[in-house]
């Protein structure tokens, strides 16, 4: 789209409408003036800054056709835009992906336009650095001096130097080079100090693939240098080498002169091992982007991903919403993973987002898992997407041997988690010099600590939570609002001293049993209370695989796609733990999580065993695990899910209200209730108090809806969400898609 379009059917005499969409939580773009002067060069997508409500504001010139914000004022009362600002365009297909973001989500576009400007990112000014070079002719009048003679030798061959290095080499000091310049024979350059970010090389030769492997990345190459949309999944078991493949159509989009890959991950602290490989494969870094990198580096990747000259970005969810300018591949490694959903702010998923800034972009996308999500499967059944299998691991390793221990009848002793079997599978593994991993899903010491005299249970004070004990920095804290106190001596309610109790397993808890029973083993413990900061995971990763531990005590974290050859044990100490809360995917998550943790066990030349403790191993999740049919109970999964127009055959919105006053909360529930649409397809259900009752002090209800699949929701909600004024403290958020249910 160029100016024509923008500016042509609006010329109101010598003046011009123009919208301009601010990066601010307003419902859309707002008109401006564009002085004639600035006409000519302005186009959409440009930076520029305009007044707003008496402070200056920066925005984006953006479409014509874009939504209007508010009613429309005649051109003379429009305000101006001020200045056109320096730095790239804005471009079409990031443009067209704000508005769709938007509008699917029910947020502001605004709000999107910020993940995409990243904060002062795209405005900052590179710091400079002021070099020296000859004057193309030296004056006549030159005094000439030996030092001035010995800089304008070290010059003579062209290259610019700072004054620093100017003074070093040449031997003189800088009030030399000052007067030079001052004389006339040097001229001043102001070169930007960020250092340029080393491109990867495509042409490295990567390992010899597999057959099966080979088919794969044969099939992504050739999209690749095709080029246009075409969505991959990526289905390979853990181990198989699915990173390898992809890298191969990544390897073939750096060939292209300018091309750019982009790489999401679920959590970048937690790549240290890509990190490696990428840089071994490509003998370069990827540029990296998160939440956590620092304002100077942040603007440096962002401005150099709009030149163009990032090649690779490998990056959390954010980075989608980065500036490229050609973008040519998109991958999203561990497409299942739940932290893809973005849950505060815009609420988003960015699996899905990347589809569809794939299409706008033009490109192929490859998404990849060992287990990939129902929603994904199913796109790949009905076609949509091309599904290309790894049924093996490389080289000769197997899939662990999966065993079940029944805890009805082989129960850890009193006041312990481990049940004789694992703690004797632990025992030979360390003394067979290899390793060994316990997985446990739950932070800190104990999730709840109880008073044995009166039965007080320690809540948050702002949420409906009981405070979890951690142990290790010994204070009680809310994994939801972040509230901590210290672990009191005496029982908040009867003040008897000395009998609050800590009831049920947490990391630490195991910790402790661990240590106990193998007190010269070498133990590490990865949650994300220990693992700050990424080089804290890098540094355990790295004592891992290099066989400075012998067991390892991890949550979540550990489950995400490492690979450390001397593991053999997998003990899941609670296999059942996520299938309890009961949402509509805690089967499907529970299976995933399991199987993950499960592939960390045996990826090299010794065979691996995992060990589930359950109290249920009858139930289909842990069935399908110890049968290896993961398949199979993904297809029951599917069907449940169809049987009950369940996403993605069906979909569904959480409408959430919060607020301090619990009846004015829970009567603009009642009234959206009372007004909920009344069309075939559409059902409501709410106000119902949500799980997490209480948030951050806040009172909060939730509304769902579930619809057909072929409702427009976000039309029938918006037109919903109209009908009823909510007051000022009731506040309401709109989760499309949701997958929290909290
Ligand atoms: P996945 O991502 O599917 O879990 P990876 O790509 O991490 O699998 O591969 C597992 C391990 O096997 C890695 O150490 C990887 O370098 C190695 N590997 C995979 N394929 C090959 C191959 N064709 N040649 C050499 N090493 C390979
Ligand atoms: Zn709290």
């Amino acid at each position: 789209m160029g100016q024509q379009q923008l500016f042509g059917d609006r010329d109101e005499g010598a003046e011009h409408r123009v919208k301009v969409l601010l990066p601010l939580p307003l419902g859309g773009a707002l008109d401006y003036r564009l002085p004639p002067h600035l006409k000519d060069i302005a186009a959409p997508g440009q930076l520029v800054e305009v007044p707003l409500s008496g402070r200056r504001a920066t925005g984006v010139l953006w479409d014509a056709d874009a939504v209007p914000g508010g009613k429309t004022l005649p051109i003379e009362k429009l305000k101006p835009v001020e200045a056109l600002l320096e730095g790239p365009l804005m471009r079409e297909d990031l443009r067209r992906f704000v508005d769709w973001v938007a509008a699917y989500t029910l947020t502001s576009p605004g709000a999107v336009l910020r993940m995409c400007l990243s904060g002062p990112a795209a405005t900052g000014q590179a710091p400079v650095k002021r070099h020296y070079a000859p004057a193309p002719a030296v004056p006549a009048d030159l005094r000439m001096t030996p030092a001035r003679q010995a800089v304008l030798r070290l010059l003579a061959d062209g290259k610019a130097r700072t004054a620093s290095e100017i003074s070093e080499l040449a031997a003189v000091s800088d009030a030399v080079v000052r007067g030079l310049e001052k004389a006339g024979a040097l001229i001043a350059l102001d070169i930007s100090a960020d250092a340029p970010y080393p491109p990867p090389h495509p042409g490295l030769k990567g390992p010899d693939l597999s057959g099966e492997q080979a088919a794969a990345a044969e099939a992504i190459r050739a999209q690749v240098w095709e080029g246009g949309f075409a969505p991959f999944l990526l289905d390979g078991i853990t181990g198989s080498g699915k990173t390898e493949v992809y890298f191969e159509g990544l390897a073939e989009a750096l060939k292209e002169k300018g091309a750019q890959v982009l790489v999401l991950v679920p959590e970048i602290a937690l790549t240290s091992q890509w990190l490696d490989r990428f840089e071994s494969r490509f003998g370069a870094a990827p540029v990296v982007w998160h939440s956590d990198i620092g304002q100077a580096e942040r603007r440096r990747a962002w401005q150099a991903i709009a030149s163009g000259e990032a090649r690779v970005v490998v990056g959390a969810r954010s980075a989608l919403f980065l500036p490229f300018r050609r973008l040519a591949f998109i991958v999203v490694d561990e497409e299942h993973d739940g932290s893809f959903k973005q849950e505060d702010g815009v609420l988003y998923h960015a699996r899905d987002m990347a589809i569809v800034r794939a299409k706008l972009a033009g490109c192929p996308i490859v998404l990849a898992s060992a287990t990939p999500s129902l929603e994904t499967l199913v796109n790949a059944d009905e076609g949509r997407y091309r599904l290309l299998k790894l049924r093996e691991r490389h080289g000769n390793a197997v899939l662990p041997e999966m065993k079940a221990i029944d805890l009805r009848h082989e129960p850890p002793e009193r006041g312990t988690w481990l049940s004789p079997v694992l703690v004797r599978e632990i025992e030979a593994t360390v003394a067979a010099g290899e390793q060994a991993m316990l997985f446990l899903n739950r932070r800190g010491y104990a999730p709840l600590t109880l008073c044995r005299t009166c039965g007080h249970r320690i809540e948050c004070p702002a949420c409906s939570t009981w405070l979890v004990e951690h142990r290790f920095r010994q204070e009680l804290q809310c994994h939801h609002c972040g509230h901590i106190e210290p672990v009191p001596n005496a029982c908040p309610t009867c003040k008897t001293e000395d009998s609050l109790v800590a009831c049920g397993p947490g990391v630490e808890r195991l910790f402790e049993e661990v240590s106990h029973r193998f007190p010269a083993a070498r133990l590490g413990v990865m949650t994300s209370d220990t693992m700050l900061k990424p080089s804290d995971t890098a540094r355990m990763v790295h004592e891992i695989a290099s066989g400075k531990l012998d067991i390892v005590i991890g949550t979540q974290i550990v489950t995400k796609g490492y690979h450390f050859p001397n593991l053999t044990l997998v003990g899941v100490v609670d296999a059942d733990l996520g299938l309890r809360g009961g949402d509509l995917r805690a089967g499907e998550r529970t299976y995933q999580q399991l199987v993950q943790v499960a592939g960390r066990a045996g990826r090299a030349d010794k065979p691996g065993r995992v060990y589930l403790q359950s109290y249920e191993p009858e139930h289909p999740v842990v069935a399908a695990l110890l049968s290896g049919d993961g398949e199979a109970f993904m297809a029951a999964e599917k069907e449940a899910r169809a049987r009950h127009h369940m996403p993605p055959f069906g979909r569904l919105a959480a409408i959430i209200l919060s607020g301090p006053d619990m009846a004015a909360v829970l009567e603009v529930g009642r009234k959206l209730a009372a007004v909920a649409p009344q069309i075939d397809g559409v059902n409501v259900v709410g106000p119902a108090p949500a799980p997490l009752a209480r948030l951050r002090g806040l009172f909060r209800f939730r509304l769902l809806m579930h619809t057909r699949k072929d409702v427009k929701i976000q039309a029938v909600i918006r037109a919903w969400l109209n009908a009823v004024k909510a007051p000022s403290g009731v506040r309401i958020k709109v989760d499309i898609d949701p997958y929290s249910f909290m």
